[in-house]
């Protein structure tokens, strides 16, 4: 498998272009030279099965890896036991989308650290992803690739350290690494090559190479304050990091063949393909 690029959900001109469904989606990125797709279902999973097979059989028709972003407000670290509990459901009635899409990844934010230290709202996180894997196993629903993501607030639970240690509860899952996020949590940390380097160094070591390579990707430019994220711009917004040439040149060096989601405010199909464009440039080294 090649690296792949593409937006999360549709882009501002896609709906300016008249295209109403997203099962229109596949084709129109495929045109634009794109081969990855992230459906959102961040607001909940309200996708009907018809619609999620036409989609799905619409990436296949034009070779678009699908994976789909569960809901927003799922927090494996709550403290009340019922929000737990439908943290569970919610991801397991995302892997039932994605298996009606043929989608092959689910990305989910881990939670909030709320009022625990860090340490405990993490064990409290462990303990309820071995939940999710134990229920997604019984249901048959165990080869879709759980990929927790590095979130980008302070207050959240999703440090890279903290998703590397969820990844180790099984080794299906991998990783979702959102450079922008890490950028704002560690107030602006990403800006050279070197950096994006000790980054993909640290998950190898921490998961091995090959969970390395096949690791999933969100970019884009995010505004920060002392508080970590604040707000997702979009590649013409240059005023924000991080920059993606340097992480193209440290995954092109390393020979990964990752799934890279744009996350930009509206133009997510543009600037997928603007970093495919970059990763082209680097690798034919101009
Ligand atoms: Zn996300």
């Amino acid at each position: 498998m090649e690296t792949r690029f593409g937006p999360s959900g549709n882009s501002l001109s896609f709906y300016q272009q008249g295209h109403k469904s997203s099962v229109e989606a596949p084709k129109w990125l495929a045109d634009m030279g794109l081969s990855a797709y992230e459906y959102s279902c961040t607001k909940g999973v309200k996708i009907k099965k018809d619609t999620a097979a036409r989609i799905g059989d619409e990436a296949n028709k034009y070779d678009i890896a699908l994976s789909i972003h569960a809901p927003y407000y799922i927090n494996l670290a709550s403290p009340d036991s019922k929000k737990r509990d439908n943290s569970v459901n919610y991801i397991i009635q995302s892997l039932e989308a994605a298996r009606w899409m043929g989608a092959k990844r689910v990305v989910f934010h881990p939670g909030a650290c709320s009022n625990m230290d860090r340490g405990s709202a993490l064990e409290l996180a462990l303990d309820t992803l071995k939940r999710v894997i134990n229920e997604a196993d019984d249901m048959g629903l165990g080869d879709i690739v759980l990929c927790p993501e590095t979130l980008g607030k302070l207050n959240q639970l999703g440090s890279l350290e903290e998703v590397l240690r969820m990844c180790r509860v099984d080794e299906r899952l991998l990783p979702t690494i959102d450079f922008g996020h890490i950028h704002a949590y560690t107030g602006g940390g990403l800006k050279t090559y070197e950096d994006y380097k000790a980054a993909l160094d640290t998950i190898e070591e921490a998961l091995g190479m090959e969970r390395l390579k096949h690791m999933h990707i969100h970019f884009s430019r995010v505004e920060f304050t002392k508080g970590g994220e604040k707000k997702h711009w979009t590649f013409a917004d240059t005023q924000y990091g991080p920059e993606f040439r340097p992480l193209a040149r440290a995954i092109i060096e390393k020979g990964l063949k990752p799934i890279i989601i744009c996350e930009s405010r509206g133009t997510m199909a543009e600037d997928a393909k603007e970093m495919k464009e970059i990763y082209e440039s680097v690798i034919n080294g101009r």
